[in-house]
């Protein structure tokens, strides 16, 4: 079997790398940043620069990215959360900024579709304030947000992402937002490929979006974007890079360091030069190897679908019917994971599938997959 070479720093550790096609989750590692990113980060721990300046010119590469009047490098999309529920509770104002987490006084609800609850939504309520749920299940209707905007709303958080549950179309959750003059937060972490969704939220109207730098993008794993509305990112300046102030400021644990601010921005301006007919031409090349070696298993079907709304990249989906005989699903996974390398593949989604993101499976990695699939599948007798 292909084994690839142990990299050093790992292998000192005892660290055994794994093959991810899983997509850009954080618990594989994120994704791999290029090697001119790694060449600027090296650069930028050469020499000491004034923190608020790298920032702020950081943040105009950010705010130019996402077609908005102004931005700001955080620490992951979950600090660009919680910096963004803080600047909507603050505004500018010193004060509040200093008083945080204490938001005695303050506009503290973040409004959220309750089909849209997550597991990164906490990150709202760091800086002190509470996510208050709206709507059914069942549906999102208009009246049900007015009726839960009071005097206490100080934004509305949206979420994108893979099988959410999408509640009101953004345009018409802004408008109402608007009219009762409310800021409206989009959380769109990992909805970077494709590259027009950098901008798309804004034109629709969001006040502030934030995306994480360490997933489709491909910069540092704790690096995020934040872009939007100026007065908002000055609030979000306020809460997280008052480096003079007496008081450091709700975000301090989620600095950013040079090196990082550095990788991040030469990340976003490759990512922006990315021809991504051909990234979405190779991710179908090996999803269609791995389709094709897996032809001829009774009463398996392997689809290739994506990119679209719960699928990143394009991606091998197994779905198993009755006449399928083999072992199930999670004995499948079970058995790439105890594999070597050990292979993570997705969770499905809709009901039993098997689902392999190809965004971060490397060159000749999908031959890998392809061939402990079949050793699973169709067991030499
Ligand atoms: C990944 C993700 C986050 C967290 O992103 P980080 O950059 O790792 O902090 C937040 N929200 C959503 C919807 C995500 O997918």
């Amino acid at each position: 079997m292909t084994q690839k070479r142990v990299p050093e720093a790992y292998a000192r550790l005892g660290i055994k790398p794994i093959i991810n096609a899983q997509s850009w989750v954080t618990a594989l590692g994120g994704s791999l940043m290029r090697p001119e990113v790694l060449q600027a980060m090296n650069e930028a721990a050469t020499a000491f620069v004034d923190m608020t300046e790298l920032n702020l010119a950081a943040g105009k590469v950010v705010a130019r990215a996402c077609g908005a009047e102004a931005g700001l490098v955080t620490a992951g999309a979950s600090a660009s959360q919680t910096i963004a529920a803080a600047s909507c509770m603050t505004g500018t104002d010193e004060a509040k900024v200093e008083q945080l987490p204490d938001t005695t006084g303050m506009k503290d609800q973040i409004l959220i579709f309750k089909g849209e609850r997550n597991r990164y939504d906490m990150a709202f309520e760091v800086p002190g304030g509470r996510l208050v749920e709206w709507g059914m299940l069942g549906g999102a209707k208009p009246y049900q947000l007015e009726a839960a905007i009071t005097d206490r709303t100080a934004a509305i958080a949206t979420i994108f992402g893979p099988f959410i549950r999408r509640g009101l179309p953004l345009p018409e959750l802004c408008a109402i937002a608007h009219r009762r003059g409310v800021p409206v937060i989009v959380d769109a972490a990992a909805e970077v490929p494709p590259m027009e969704n950098l901008t798309k939220f804004i034109k629709q109207g969001a006040d502030l979006v934030l995306f994480s730098g360490g997933k489709g993008i491909g910069g540092p794993q704790n690096a995020g974007l934040l872009a939007g509305r100026k007065d908002l990112i000055d609030a979000a300046i306020a809460n997280s890079l008052n480096l003079h102030s007496p008081r450091a400021g709700i975000a301090r644990g989620m600095k950013v360091s040079k090196e990082s601010m550095v990788g991040m921005v030469t990340a976003l301006e490759l990512f922006l030069e990315t021809d991504e007919q051909s990234l979405l031409a190779g991710w179908r090349n090996k999803a269609e190897y791995i389709q094709g070696r897996l032809r001829g298993i009774p009463g398996l079907r392997v689809a290739i679908e994506g990119p679209d709304a719960n699928r990143q990249g394009v991606q091998p989906v197994i779905y198993f019917d009755s006449g399928y005989a083999g072992p199930s699903p999670a004995e499948i996974r079970k058995r790439l994971l105890v594999g070597d390398p050990p292979i993570h593949v997705g969770g499905g989604g809709y009901r039993d599938e098997i689902n392999m993101a190809m965004v971060n499976v490397q060159d000749g990695e999908e031959k890998i997959i392809a061939d402990r699939l079949l050793a699973i599948l169709k067991p030499k007798r």
